[in-house]
Parts: C-alpha cells; structure tokens; sequence
C-alpha cells in the first residue's frame, strides 16, 4: 500500500493520520495521537471505520523527540504500508511561502529562521521534521503553511500602523486556520456552487477561532494577524486586546513576559471570562450568568468581525461554519446567525438544528452553510501532489 502520513506537532499532543494513496486520492486509513506529553502522555488510534487500533497509556514519553519516537514504534507494529512521503503541518510560512514546499536543507533553515514568529508552535512544527529526516532520509517531507492561504492579501491590509523598519522585521499580518480555509474553499463549489465564486465569510471556531474573508476561493482578510491570539475571543485565549492592557499588566502588575504569555495563551478567553470552562459545551449547559456572559461576548464579537469582513468584501453572499463549535453547536450558530441579520442572512431553525449543510431559509440573502472541515486531508493532498511532481 501506497501511504502518505501527515504529522500535525503541538507542545504537548501529537496528531498523526494515515492516508492510503493508492488510488490516486488520499483516503484516510489511520487517525491517532498522543496526548499529554510529559504529564499523561497516551496513545490512542482509531482505523479508517473508527475502530480502536490502539489507547493506552505511555511511560516514557516526556517530549516531542520521545513522543515521535513511541509512535513509530507502535507503527512499526503495524507492518505493512510503506510511508510514500510525510506531509508536516506548519503553523508559520512567514510572508514569502505561499504555498506548501518540499523540504530540503534551505527551506528547513529558511523555517527555522521564522521561529521567533511564533516560538511556541513552530519549533515543534520542525523538531518531527528534522526526526524523520535523521531516521529515513529518502522519505521526501512536505511543508503546509497555515499562513500560505492569506498570502494574497492585498499590502495595505497586512501591514500595522508602526514604523515600517518593524514591518520590514517581521512584524505584520500574517493570518492563521489557512489550511482549513483553503479545505472550505475547496469544497465550496461542491457544496454550494451559486455563491462559491462569491463574497464568503468563513468562520473557523474551534478551541482557536478565526473568520476569512474570501472572493473567488482566495483569501482577503483574516481576523488573526502577527499571531493566533488576535481577533475572536477562544477557548483559552482573548482575542482582540487593546496593546494597553498588555502594557498595564507588564508596567502596574509588574508581570513577567512569560506570566503574560501564559496568561494570553492558557488562562483568558472563554475560560478566563466565565471563570468555569473553555468549553462551549460545559458554558451552554450551564445556569451560572458568568456562563451565559462568555457566550453572549463570543457571540457579539463574532458579530463585530463578521461586519468587518462584510465590509472588506463589500457584502456577503454566504456564511460558513466550521470546526469543533461551528460544526457541532446550534445554539452558537443560531446566535451568530443572529448578528448577520442586517445583512439579509435568515436561519432556518429546522436546517441548524439538523445540522444540514445549508442551514439558510431560501429567501436568505446570505447563504449559511455548515462545512466540516478537514485540515489533514488537505495536508495529503498536497503532498501527494508536490511528491507528483518531483518524481
Ligand atoms: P476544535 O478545536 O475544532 O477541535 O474544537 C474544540 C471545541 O469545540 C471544544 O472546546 C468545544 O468548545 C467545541 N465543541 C465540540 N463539540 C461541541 C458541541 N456539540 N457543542 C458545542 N461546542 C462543541
């Protein structure tokens, strides 16, 4: 069996799936991770059909090199399927990449030199990278940039109002979920054909959570910027801040660069705010008004944003949801529905609360679709089709 693995590297969970490319277009043969790295690491894998391949918890697993090491043990246990190509996940592509590249020694270095853009995801996006490079080098490896989507941004639209000396370092708009956009514009014209090649807003809410604007299936503005912390309120982190507060809490609070970071990553959003959970799920089900407070400012923001979008696009002709919440909550979706109104969007209760695709009454002047998305598949994609070319 022809097989492409796409390795998906966080600090504390790795994310693996297999796709059997035998057929020409991936299909997926194995999902798994492990989780908790360095404090309960676990494996856990599941089949194509979803059935248990593995779940069990893992001694010796204290980090990342570790991490890689335990499951390609396990895989080996597998036999059988040869690893045509690695296609990696990578959270940055700095402002040249836009588009997924094989790698070779200079773009490995050219990826490292863009860690301190995002120091706690890149630097794990390349440790598996350079793992798999020691272990076999002739397996080719292919990097996909969750920036690469955004890269057609008009210039005005990526640049913040400093000196342009720190534009020219680095600091800028970069926009992030790119994979995950790109896998919604490419189904799109399968799942609604009308408005496809139309002014679209998709809203990626998840445990991160972002909306891009979209005209023809390519990318026009972002709500994150230089990093994921910009933009919708999340799980665990806040969203649009006002530069100030960062300031007051580093000058008044005297907190340290790191307490602020792990206070911005870990501790605010969703979680910070309502003081119970990260998780929609826990907040709905919820009768603390704390709950119902986070909820109703997630809501409102996703409106404020949508109405930007709308007007970087000058209009709207669909909306779409995707990811944990936008794929699997109602009453989020029913919410932010809402907040479209004034734009001619118009719900209909039955479709949402089945979870049908179009989700949208027929007179809506904006279409409203549930689109699940799928940021590994696109990964196979393309990597079989970068390994296509140089074969
Ligand atoms: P993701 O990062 O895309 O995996 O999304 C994870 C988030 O989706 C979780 O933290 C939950 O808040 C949310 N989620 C998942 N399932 C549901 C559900 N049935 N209803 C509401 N929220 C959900």
């Amino acid at each position: 069996m022809r097989t492409i693995l796409v390795i998906n590297a966080g600090s504390s969970s790795l994310k693996f799936q297999l796709f059997d490319v035998e057929s020409g277009a991936p299909r997926r043969a194995i999902r798994g991770q492990m989780d908790g790295i360095g404090v309960h690491p676990r494996l856990k894998a599941t089949d194509g059909a979803g059935a248990t391949l593995v779940d069990r918890a893992e001694t010796a697993v204290l980090d990342l090199p570790s991490a890689v090491e335990a499951t390609r043990a396990w895989f080996q246990t597998l036999g059988g399927a040869r690893i045509d190509a690695i296609g990696h996940r990578v959270v940055h592509g700095g402002p040249d990449f836009d588009h997924p590249v094989l790698i070779d020694d200079a773009v490995l270095d050219r990826l490292d030199r863009l860690s301190p853009l995002a120091p706690l995801h890149q630097p794990n996006n390349l440790a598996p990278i350079r793992l798999a490079r020691e272990i076999n080098p002739d397996v080719p490896q292919v990097a996909c940039f969750d920036t690469a989507f955004h890269r057609g941004h008009p210039a005005f639209a990526d640049c913040y109002a400093l000196p342009r000396a720190l534009h020219d370092e680095g600091i800028r708009r970069y926009g992030f979920h790119g994979l995950s956009y790109e896998y919604i514009a490419h189904r799109l014209p399968e799942v609604a054909p009308k408005v496809a090649g139309g002014r679209v807003l998709a809203a990626h809410l998840g445990s991160g959570a972002s909306m891009c604007a979209m005209r023809g299936g390519r990318g026009v503005e972002c709500t994150m910027g230089f990093t994921a912390l910009d933009g919708l309120p999340m799980g665990t982190r806040p969203g649009q801040l006002d530069p100030g507060v960062v300031l007051h809490l580093i000058e008044e609070k005297g907190m340290t660069a790191a307490e602020v970071t792990r206070l911005l990553y870990h501790e605010a959003g969703l979680k910070g705010l309502s003081g119970i959970s990260n998780d929609v799920r826990v907040l709905l089900a919820s009768d603390d008004p704390a709950a119902a407070l986070a909820l109703d400012h997630f809501a409102w923001r996703c409106g404020l944003h949508a109405g930007g979008l709308a007007a970087a696009l000058g209009g709207l002709d669909a909306f779409v949801f995707t990811a944990g919440i936008g794929e699997n909550s109602p009453a989020v979706r029913a919410r932010v529905a809402e907040r479209l109104a004034w734009l001619g969007a118009e719900l209909d209760p039955d479709a949402n609360a089945a979870g049908a695709t179009v989700i949208s009454t027929p007179a809506s002047r904006v279409t409203l679709l549930v689109i699940p998305t799928d940021e590994e598949l696109m990964i196979a994609r393309h990597t079989l089709a970068l390994i296509g070319t140089a074969a």
